[in-house]
Order: C-alpha cells, then structure tokens, then sequence
C-alpha cells in the first residue's frame, strides 16, 4: 500500500524523540497532566506496573488499559444502545449545546494538501501548509467535525480484528485555546467526561485517562487518551509547544486536536462481537439473508474478544491466534472457520465499498494517479474475495445500501450515488474481464516458484493489471518489497514541462519585481528600470509585461530595447529574463520592454480555454474529472484530466458542445484576490484544479457559472472573446488519464480553415460537392472494393491459360529441374501477382517466381518457392537481394517473400542478374 504519511514540514526544529518528550511531561504531571476534573471527581494517578505508563483513573489499577480484556463485547457498559448515525446525532447534539459549531465533512481525497492523497485524521482538515510551515486554520471555534478518514496502512488486519477499517469517521473536537471562544485542558477533558458519563450513561470507574505525548510539523504537546473497558474511545492532543527540546516556547495559539472513533463509540453502546455489526447498518444483515447465514453472537463475540486483545499489543500472526482459541474453546479449527470466515468475507466487503463510495463521491477514481491505486487495490481485494466465496454480490449495490444508511448523516452522498455505481460496474468489469489471465499468470509464477524483481512486479501491475497485493493473497509471493510503490509513482508522476532550471545565485536581495503583466488593457510596451544583469544573459527588472512561464502557461516573448528575450522565469518574487545578448544593458538604465502581443493574446485564449474545458469535462463525464496536468501554449493546449476510460465520439463532442456554449454565452471572467479560507469555503476545494497553492491568499478565476479556480495565469475578461474552441486529439495517456488537446481562438480558426482546405482537396479529387463528399468517398470505397472482387474473379477465370504459359517460359536452371519464371509488369497490381505465384508454385513444386512490379516511384518484389525448389533456396531469401539490388529491403519464409526499392532504373539489370544470382545459390 501507498502509505499515507504526514511528512515534516519544518527542518528548523530538531525533532523531539518520544521518549524525551514524554519524560519531559510526565516529571510534571501536575503541570500538564491534571486537569481541573481529576481533582473534582477524584480521579488519581497511577503507574502501569507492566508498562510504566502514567494514567489516571477513580478506582484503584495496577495495570492501564492496554492489558485489559474488551469487557464490553456482550455487556456493553452504557444506558442507551445507539447505533452508528444515532451515537453521531448524541454527540452533535451535546456539542452543540455546549456551544460548538458542527462543521460537515471535508472531502476524504485531499486536495488541499499536497502531501497526501487522503485525509487522514479530522486535524488535517484544518492544517494549511505555508513555506513548508504548518498552519492551523478553524472555520469556527470551538468545532466539532465528523470526518471520515481513509487510511490504507492497516489492511491486513481490516475486516479481521473487529475494529480495523480502511474509513472510519473521527470525531474532531477542535480547538484554539486562544481565540475567541476558545478553551484549554480543563473544559475538554470536562466535556468529553459528561459526553462518556451524561450523555452514553458510562459509570465513570470504568473511565480511565493515561498520558501519552504527541509531536510533528515543528510543534508538540501532551495528550491524554482515554478508554473504557479496555476500549480506547479518544485522544485529547493539546499542542501547546513549538521549538525543541533544548529550546521551546508556548505557541501563540495553542491548539486542542481531540480525536474520537464514532465506530467504536457506538460499539461500546451495542457490545456488538465487533464494531462493524454496528457500523454498516443495514449492509451485513442484507449480506447475511442473501448467504442465509446466521450471526452465531457467542463464539463470535468470544472469538473476536479473544483476537482484539491480542492484536492490541503485539503483531500476531491470526493462525497462530485462531489455534490458540480453539485449543481454549475446545473446537474444532473447520467449525471455527466456518464461522468465522464468511463474517470476516462481508466485513472486508463491506468496509472496501464504504471507503470506495466515499472516494469516488468525492471525486476520486481506481486508478494510477495519486491514491488512485490504493482504491484499486481494495475493490480488486473485495472482489477477489466475492469469487472466493462464490458469492453473487454486486459491489455498486452493496454500495446503495452504505448511502442508503449513511444519508441521514452524510446527506452529499445521495448525489452522487449513480457515480459510485457507474465506476464500480466499470471498475469490476475490468477486473472480470482480466481475471483468467490473472488466474493463469499467477498459477504460473506459483507453479516456477520463481522470485520475482521489483520489475517484474511493475511488468505484471502495468501490463497485466496484476497488484502485488493480489499474488499476496493468492500465495505466488510473501512480501511486497517497498521500492515497489516509489517506483509506480515515479513512473505515473503526472506530467509537468520541465524546466527544471537550476537557481539562479545573486537576486536574493533584489526587490519583488513589480508584476504589470496581470492589467487587462496589457499596453504593447512599457518603462522598466535594470536592477541587475547576471551571467551576461539574465536580466531582472523592477517590473515586467512579460509573463513568466508557471502553472502551465508557456512565458511571454518579446524584447528589452530591441534585444529578444528568449525566456522569462520566475524565481520566488522576482522574474528573470533571459536575453540573446546583454550588449548596451547595465544595471540601472532605463529601457523599454516590448511585448509579442498576438502570442500573448493566443497563450490567453488557450488558458481561459482550459478552464472552461475542463469544467465542461466534468459535467459532461462525472465527478472524477479533474485536471491531472495542463499546457497552454501559442498554437495549442493540452488538458489531461482523471478519468476512467478513453473517451468516445459522443463525449468528445458533448464536451466541445458544453465548452462553445459558454463561450457564446460570453461569460464575464472575474478575477479576485481572495484569503485562502474564504476562498476554500465560499468556492469548496475544486478551486485546487492545478494543485494546492501555498500562500494565504489566493488568486481565484470565477468564469460566471461555470468554473471557479485558484490559478495565477493569464485570462480573457469575457469568454466570448475565445471565439471557438476545437478539440482535435483525445488519447487515453495512462490508467485513469485522458489528454484533451484542443484550440482555441484564431488558432481554432486556423485549424478549421486548414480542414476546409483538405475537404476541398478530398472533394476535389472525388469530383463532388463538399455536401455530397462523404457519400462519394462512401462510394469510392465500395467501387474499390468491387474492382477488387473483380479482378479475383477475372485472376480465377484466366488462370489455367496464365498458368500455361508460365510452365512453358519458365527457364529450367538446374540439372535436377528447378525453374525459374520472372516477369517485370508495370499495370497489373501485386495482388494479382501475388495469387499467381501461389497458384503456380503449388501447381510445380520446382518452380521459382518472381515478379517485379512498378509502383508509383519504386519497385514492389514479390518471390514464391515451390516445394521441392524451397530445399536449395528461400523465397525470403531472393526478396531480400532483390531488394537490396534496387536499393530497398525486404524478406520473407522459405515460400513467400516481399519486398521493394526506389531505383526503378535498375529493374532490367535487376532481371538480367537474377538468374545468375539463383544458380549461383542453388549451386552451392
Ligand atoms: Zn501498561
Ligand atoms: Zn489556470
């Protein structure tokens, strides 16, 4: 699995180790650790005698939780029982009238961070990275959020332990202590004890806290995680610090980051044998009537008990662990598995579509790109377990079942219920469709037993669609080496231009230049000052027409009193010419920049073009559609954007129907500097269409009605003005992109006019009206192929007297027989010949024919060898030295050869020579 991880964004600070950090803390735990509660109720401290962990709780334990039986499965410790969307609806409503704004969801793929493909925790959604620094930012405060999280790093254990999921919804009580509205430790802590207590009804000696630490991004802070019999339910972070060990200092805004499982807070309210009975809703009980299987919740819940704690300390291999347990339950290890198995199946199932419905309805597809390939992984998985099992599911229908539930929380998720269903079928059909080749492929590298390369892993995935994951579970490899998934994203890394120009030394301490090149009456030339010339080719101004390439906009071009500039970059703030000649420039002159204004004019049609493209291939494919990579050049763009499958005609031309609607519409285009959390709240996270931007406030590109994104290039004011859009190319570049290439402007108008022209040409030469040409080619073609038939039928009729007479001028060369019979024709075509030769050699076994044919500027060759003749020379043979005599190449098998040259002229020597060249051959 790709995993997803939270690099770090700071190498300033020196990252604390856990350890340090967490005696740091506990030799205070006053300071830290005691909240105002603790003394109110009468919570204590006490040390874990098996692991030395500090933690806090009413009654009297020697041991924290983490050695402790999951004493709720079957006798859950609550008043209420509340299933998976009423526990939500208890805790929403509490933190609602104790003064937290409910935030919906973010997106599970995203998109404003651009070191991970998934959020992973309910903080993320928060966290804004700026100059590889971390930055919190709250809609409101204090908020509670229920946000589904995709992990994909625990898979294995997902569907057996009872609690692991690839989804799963992280209650978020967030935070900023020092805001308006803001609180620290003690009310925390405070409202999630009355949550477990008041509101679920849990008697509080059953409530234990125990101290952890918790660090990254250049901040750290204490944490106290708390559990309910043996279950932990929650994790309070409270960031307070930033610095090092040697050198920290109270954050300005220090941050509470609370994290609850909803799934297993529901659990300990149901005492479920695992959290999924109350998690999927209706999903496995629908599973269950289907298989007519029947929920045996004492060995079950014993069982999952037995493995839950188990697995909460250490890895356990689930053999040895179902072993034990039978040994223990005195069963037999088929009766087990025979209750076990098909359970753990539909939990799998069940969680792999949950995860899949959540990314695909927010814009996520199985593919190659991005976490696209952990999503494939899992719907392959689920329905490699479907066959195994022989089950008739269909995984969009399991999905129905998942909204069907959820939608009473997540209410977004109806909409885009044909979506998920669309790309599952499509998904699942692909994976029919390849699976006896996978099957056979994998008994294969099972049955050799051989060791398989990290190459060999991405030959099989990319040419065969065979993850590595699969030859896992069917048991043709143990492990999946790591440089696996470096490698696959190395090779599917979307496409930029590079220009990976090295920086250039010596304009740090220039000023930002003054960027003129965004005012929409852009002047044909304007006054700037030198402010530096580096390298005799580098020039830099205190402000500049010219348009630096970025974003996928190719740069301006123009010149600095009179002298070309060949490229403009930016680097940071400032943009840099690059000159053909620094001749009569020097730092501090006045000069006059000039601007190539129909390029620049053709640059900015295109860019606005891809835009109104790219939301037009949004709404006429799916949701899925995003911009995956984009150029913007004079004469073309290019648009590749995510999407399942190639595209076909009808979609092509609704994208292009959608795209000149909006340029007939005549659009405003309004540009506006917004701050990034406006931006992102007014306009959702679709604005990221060509990648996160890391800066606080952004640019956003409004085309009225139709698409809104973050983008810093250059645009027309109205959408009339682009006149015409043409798609002329759609390719499917790699799994899960399409490349759109298109014109636009004076361009689309070029490319049309240049068609105009080849249809006159076709007309021309067809002899019919433009109007009337496709039925004329249509006509053309079938008189063709009429000719064709004819002239087989006239090659039947004649052949016998044909046949005669070649029999009577072929030219017996050798004692034992072998003749030759050549011809040189300039009218008949090689078909002809070619069903003469076949005919004749398989009439005379000694015969060798050859025809030279004239075609347009060349000589086309076609050679037969009889039977018997073919033991002394090859027709393949002939056709190449034939061929190379006429200054061509050709070949063939010892029956039949071809080939061909340009010298028309030395047809005659080319014959006179052949019969010299055969018996020299056959004589040897
Ligand atoms: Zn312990
Ligand atoms: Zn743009």
């Amino acid at each position: 699995m790709i995993e997803t991880v939270i690099t770090p964004f700071s190498t300033a600070y020196k990252v604390l180790g856990k350890k340090e950090l967490s005696a740091l803390f506990s030799a205070s735990p006053d300071k830290y650790y005691k909240v105002a509660l603790f003394d109110k109720v009468g919570f204590h401290r006490h040390k874990c005698i098996h692991c030395g962990k500090f933690f806090w709780s009413l009654v009297d334990r020697t041991a924290c939780p983490d050695h402790e039986a999951y004493g709720f499965i079957g006798n859950p410790p609550t008043s209420k029982r509340l299933d998976y969307i009423d526990t939500w609806k208890e805790v929403e409503s509490f933190f609602d009238s104790n003064e937290h704004t409910i935030e919906n969801r973010y997106p599970v793929v995203c998109r404003w961070r651009d070191d991970l493909y998934y959020t992973i925790a309910s903080i993320v959604d928060f966290q804004r990275v700026v100059e590889n620094k971390v930055f919190f930012e709250l809609p409101a405060n204090p908020l509670v959020v229920p946000q589904m999280c995709v992990r994909f790093n625990d898979i294995e254990n997902v569907g057996l332990s009872g609690r692991h999921y690839t989804a799963f919804c992280m209650i978020g009580q967030t935070c900023d202590a020092d805001a308006e509205g803001g609180y620290w430790k003690d009310r925390c802590v405070d409202l999630d004890y009355q949550l477990l207590t008041k509101i679920l009804g849990i008697d509080p000696t059953a409530i234990t806290f125990v101290e952890d630490v918790w660090m990254g991004a250049g901040a750290f802070g204490y944490s106290l995680e708390y559990f309910v019999n043996g279950l932990e339910l929650g994790n309070a972070v409270f960031t307070e610090f930033e610095g090092n060990e040697n050198e920290y200092r109270t954050m300005k805004n220090r941050i509470i980051d609370m994290g609850a499982g909803l799934e297993r807070f529901s659990w300990i309210t149901m005492g479920t044998p695992t959290s999924y009975d109350c998690t999927f809703g209706p999903v496995i009980n629908e599973m269950m009537s289907k298989t007519g299987m029947m929920l045996d919740k004492e060995i079950l819940g014993s069982y999952f008990r037995f493995v839950s704690n188990a697995l909460e300390r250490t890895e356990v291999d689930l053999r040895a662990l179902k072993t034990r347990f039978v040994k223990e339950m005195k069963i037999s290890f088929e009766d087990l598995n025979k209750i076990v198995n098909p359970f753990e199946a539909m939990y799998t199932i069940a969680d792999h579509t949950r995860t899949l419905m959540f990314a695909i309805s927010d814009g996520s597809i199985p593919s190659n790109v991005g976490g696209g390939y952990n999503l494939r992984v899992i719907l392959r998985r689920a329905l490699a377990i479907l066959e195994r099992l022989g089950w008739k599911y269909d995984l969009a229908e399991i999905a129905d079942i998942h909204i069907g539930y959820l939608k009473r929380m997540y209410p977004e998720l109806e909409e885009h219920a044909n979506d998920v269903r669309t790309i599952l079928q499509i998904e699942s059909n692909r994976y029919l469709g390849s699976k006896e080749r996978m099957n056979s492929i994998t008994l294969s590298i099972k049955g050799k037993k051989q060791s398989l390369s990290v190459d060999d892993l991405l030959r099989l995935y990319e040419s065969d669609g065979i993850t590595p994951e699969y030859l896992i579970e069917s048991g043709a490899i143990e492990s999946i080496p790591q440089a696996f998934y470096a490698k696959l994203s190395e090779l599917h890394e979307s496409h930029h231009p590079s220009h990976n120009l090295k920086p250039i030394i010596g304009i740090e301490e220039l000023q930002p230049t003054r960027l003129l090149y965004y005012e929409h009456d852009l002047k044909t030339e304007s006054d700037a000052k030198i402010l530096a010339i580096l390298e005799n080719k580098y020039v830099i101004l205190d402000q500049t027409i010219l348009y630096p390439r970025g974003g996928g906009q190719e740069p301006d071009t123009g010149d600095i009193e009179g002298i070309k500039v060949l490229d403009v970059t930016k680097q940071n703030d400032i943009v840099i010419h690059k000159v053909s000649s620094s001749k009569g420039l020097s730092p501090g002159k006045k000069v006059r920049v000039r601007i190539n204004l129909r390029r620049r004019d053709l640059i900015t049609k295109h860019h606005t073009s891809t835009h109104i493209v790219n939301a037009s291939a949004r709404s006429t494919l799916g949701p899925w559609v995003w911009q995956n990579s984009a150029f913007k050049d004079e004469g073309y763009a290019r648009l590749d954007i995510t999407h399942h499958s190639s595209l076909t005609r009808e979609e092509i031309e609704g994208i292009e129907r959608a795209a000149n609607k909006v340029v007939r519409h005549d659009s405003p285009v309004l540009i506006n500097t917004f701050d990034r959390i406006d931006a992102e709240r007014n306009y959702s996270f679709r604005i990221y269409q060509g990648g996160v931007v890391p800066s606080g406030t952004v640019r956003i590109v409004n085309i009225k009605d139709w698409d809104i994104e973050a983008c810093g290039g250059t645009h027309v004011n109205r959408t009339g003005e682009i006149g015409l859009i043409k798609i002329f190319r759609t390719e499917r570049i790699q799994d899960g992109v399409v490349r759109l290439e298109f014109v636009a402007g004076e361009a689309a108008i070029d490319y049309v006019e240049r068609q105009d022209n080849q249809l006159n040409t076709i007309s021309h030469v067809l002899g019919a009206s433009k109007e009337k040409v496709v039925d004329s080619l249509r006509k053309s073609v079938e008189d063709a192929d009429e000719t064709k038939r004819k002239l087989k039928a006239i090659v039947r009729r004649t052949l016998p007297s044909v046949m005669n007479s070649i029999f009577k001028d072929a030219k017996v060369i050798s004692t034992d027989g072998i003749k030759l019979f050549s011809i040189h024709d300039e009218e008949l075509g090689e078909d002809y010949y070619i069903s003469l030769g076949e005919t004749a050699t398989q009439n005379d076994p000694y015969l060798i024919f050859v025809a030279l044919i004239g075609k347009g500027q060349g000589v086309r060759v076609i050679t037969f060898v009889g039977e018997l003749a073919r033991k002394r020379i090859k027709a393949g043979e002939i056709a190449q030295r034939l061929s190379l005599t006429l200054g061509g190449s050709g070949g063939g098998n010892d029956e039949f050869g071809q080939g061909g040259g340009k010298f028309k002229h030395k047809v005659r020597e080319t014959i006179s020579s052949l019969e010299e060249m055969i018996s020299q051959t056959i004589g040897r």
